[in-house]
């Protein structure tokens, strides 16, 4: 009986061990994309950008930007009007979605 308790302690310990290492690791990886970010956020991107960017991903559960399929905000499934499409496609401004706000963007 002492010997088995003693077998699944050992067992344990090292699953134990396993699991700190994991942790240790995926912290670690966390830091370094972390640091990725903040450099390539604050590096090249407007201020009022970044923050409405920043606002939006907290507002919008973690997806600030919504591709468009034809007129279609792929966001919310709402139709944009037109206007608002060529100004996507024209890539010089950033337009929002006029029913969720997220930041719209043409794939194609
Ligand atoms: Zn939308």
């Amino acid at each position: 009986m002492q010997a088995e308790i003693e077998k699944e302690l050992a067992l344990f310990a090292e699953f134990s061990g396993n699991v700190d290492k994991e942790v240790a690791a995926a912290e670690k990886r966390l830091a370094g994309l972390q640091d990725q970010r903040k450099a390539r956020m604050s590096s090249k991107v407007p201020p009022e950008a970044l923050s409405l960017y920043t606002r939006l991903l907290s507002a919008r559960e973690g997806v600030a930007i919504a591709h468009l399929d034809g007129r279609t905000c792929q966001g919310c499934y709402m139709e944009i009007p037109t206007n608002m499409v060529v100004r996507v496609n024209r890539g010089v401004e950033l337009v929002q979605c006029p029913s969720c706000d997220r930041i719209l963007h043409n794939p194609r």
